[in-house]
């Protein structure tokens, strides 16, 4: 059985983004894993029961995966709902989905409050980034998981030729 990687189903081109999209990765690394059957996508909002298009939403004021994880901050909709739960929900069912597939390495899109892992935005709306990661990038990262972003799919393809050649 070859060595699996969590990716996001949305960098698969599945339709599983806020706006009924996906956003698929162009990358010759993707295609090589895929025909390897390396590739396990999953979307940690479709688990946690939100529905397909669904509002966007955001991490509030400034705050990162690791304070949602620790009831220090919410996630909200632009339209105002309270989706925390369903979001630390889906995370911990892309944890567990993660692990029973044995993976050592996740490949989540950036910006995500969920998925992001180098910036998310700030709970504003208004398009602000800060440096920070998504609740379900927190929760792997904090499971021993070793999380890259979409633009650092390079770093992975050389950290996982390390590994395993090993
Ligand atoms: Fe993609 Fe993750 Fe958002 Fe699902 S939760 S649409 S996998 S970024």
């Amino acid at each position: 059985m070859p060595a699996k990687i969590f990716i996001s189903a949305c960098l698969l081109g599945r339709p599983v983004r806020y706006d009924g999209k996906g956003k698929p990765l162009h990358h010759p690394a993707i295609v090589r894993w895929q025909a390897e059957g390396r590739l396990v996508g999953f979307c940690p909002e479709q688990a946690g029961g939100l529905p397909t298009p669904r509002p966007p939403a955001e991490i509030e004021n400034g705050m990162s995966g690791a304070d949602v994880l620790a009831g220090r901050a919410r996630v909200l909709e632009v339209t105002g709902g309270d989706v925390t739960a369903k979001f630390i929900d889906g995370g911990e069912k892309a944890l567990a989905f993660a692990k029973a597939q044995g993976c050592r390495f996740a490949l989540l899109i950036d910006g995500s409050p969920s998925c992001g892992s180098g910036f998310i935005y700030d709970g504003s709306f208004a398009g602000r980034r800060h440096v920070g990661n998504g609740v379900t990038a927190a929760l792997m990262q904090s499971a021993g998981i070793e999380v890259y972003s979409d633009r650092e799919i390079d770093a992975l393809v050389t950290r996982i030729e390390t590994v395993w050649r090993t």
